[in-house]
């Protein structure tokens, strides 16, 4: 195997063992699969890509809109941990929106306060998702 096969195959390798699926609670070989599987009547989706753990059927987006189009977003959540970032981005979203505080800065408080950098496709259990819930109320 020549060094260049054997890179792609480690950077392969990586990518498929480094997603981590918040249900199954472990870093599983997601599959790259694309919009007409995971949202088959969205046509406007069809080509996006995402990974989909086979073991939970749960799926995560990518960052579909940059150079490297299949990094995954986060870890892959369960429909509830879905749901509590869509409840989060709804307190969340209009301090920043409003000028209340600048984005950086209300993101730079979540850093400080949970001990992690704060993005919320990054949040992996509904108890870190209550704890982000409780922090973001105060300053809205
Ligand atoms: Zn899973």
């Amino acid at each position: 195997m020549t060094n260049e096969a054997q890179r792609r195959e480690e950077s392969e390798l990586a990518e498929l063992l480094g997603i981590r699926c918040c249900s199954c609670d472990a870093e599983v070989q997601a599959r790259l699969t694309d919009g007409a599987e995971i949202y088959p009547h969205r046509p406007d989706l069809k080509d996006l890509p995402f990974w989909r753990c086979d073991q939970c059927g749960n799926f995560v987006g990518c960052h579909h809109k940059t150079k490297n189009r299949t990094r995954p977003l986060g870890c892959i959540p369960t429909p509830e941990i879905k749901n509590a970032r869509k409840e989060i981005h709804k307190i969340l979203d209009p301090i920043w929106k409003s000028g209340k505080m600048a984005r950086k800065d209300i993101y730079a408080k979540l850093t400080d306060e949970l001990g992690w950098k704060y993005h919320t496709a990054h949040i992996r259990s509904v108890e870190e998702a209550r704890k982000v819930y409780r922090i973001v109320k105060r300053y809205a």
